[in-house]
């Protein structure tokens, strides 16, 4: 289900609600039930779901409610308030400060964006000022370096990587140092990816992590991976200190559940959204608009 049909759903499904005289159990239960359906379908973790409505309820206590009282007004704001904070982990992610130099690593499996998003990510940033750099530390995928060089080259962004080189820790740290002595604000790492969780993925992104100290590491996630979503972000996370989400891919017939469970999963916000293969299709994730927009 796409993200504009499962938001359709949810405000039908609280529209039912002014089709009956009374608003009692029955009909919020049924209008909670056809939310729940959307959501895992949407591919919303059950777990989350669940809580989800179990909030709700706790919320709309309708016994409680005196008469007069605008219930499916109360109701409203309750999935309003329970779907931003499904999507907002309480603490904003870590946040570069313009000629003091931050080290952002990016990961993710392969095919997820990563290479493409770091770049979206250094020119944003340098569109606002910020001295970006990138740092080409993915040394498995076979053409990782020319990709990023030629995006890095289109957006006059300084690089770093080499062909002959294998270790990527090495890499990581001479790119990093060699950005910090060049007084780059804003140093990105983009490493290996894999086709699947492997224990050699997470034990390159531990050593990458480790040599290089990053302030931020970002995730970087395909929208359309589906109910995987939660267990892939949560595999990363115990990996390294994930900080921030980017969800790519939400131009296409994207589940819009997968940014949901990446950030219950990694108890961090998702702060950009890519939407297109260009550098600049790639927008500022804020929760309220997001959820408004997604109820239409
Ligand atoms: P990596 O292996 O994770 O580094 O992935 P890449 O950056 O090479 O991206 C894999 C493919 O996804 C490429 O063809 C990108 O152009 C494409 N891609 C990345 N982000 C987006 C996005 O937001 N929307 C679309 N439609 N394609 C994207």
């Amino acid at each position: 289900m796409v993200l504009a049909e499962l938001g359709g759903r949810i405000t039908h499904a609280i529209h039912q609600m002014r089709n009956v005289t009374i608003i009692d159990e029955k009909a919020l239960n049924e209008c909670l039930n056809e939310i729940t359906r959307a959501l895992l379908q949407s591919d919303v973790s059950f777990a989350l779901v669940k809580e989800m409505q179990t909030n709700i309820k706790k919320i709309v206590n309708l016994q409680d409610l005196a008469a007069g009282h605008n219930k499916r007004r109360i109701i409203e704001q309750a999935i309003f308030g329970e779907l931003c904070k499904m999507l907002d982990p309480g603490k904003p992610a870590f946040a570069p400060k313009k000629a003091k130099p931050s080290v952002v690593m990016f990961v993710g499996l392969q095919g997820a964006g990563k290479t493409t998003t770091c770049t979206k990510y250094a020119y944003y940033h340098q569109k606002k000022g910020y001295k970006p750099a990138l740092v080409c530390a993915d040394t498995f995928r076979a053409g990782a370096f020319d990709q990023l060089k030629q995006n890095a080259t289109k957006a006059k962004i300084p690089f770093y990587g080499s062909y002959t080189e294998s270790d990527p820790v090495k890499i990581a740290v001479e790119g990093v140092d060699r950005f910090k002595k060049e007084n780059c604000d804003l140093i990105i790492v983009d490493t290996s990816g894999r086709h699947k969780q492997e224990a050699s993925l997470f034990e390159e992104m531990r050593q990458v992590a480790e040599a290089t100290k990053p302030d931020l590491v970002i995730f970087v996630m395909d929208s359309s991976i589906g109910q995987a979503a939660f267990d892939q972000a949560q595999a990363f996370k115990q990996s390294v200190a994930v900080g921030a989400v980017i969800i790519t891919k939400m131009d296409g017939h994207a589940k819009g559940g997968g940014a949901l469970s990446a950030v219950a999963a990694t108890k961090s916000p998702v702060i950009f959204i890519g939407t297109g293969e260009h550098m600049d299709q790639f927008e500022v994730f804020d929760v309220k608009p997001f959820v408004n927009r997604l109820l239409g």
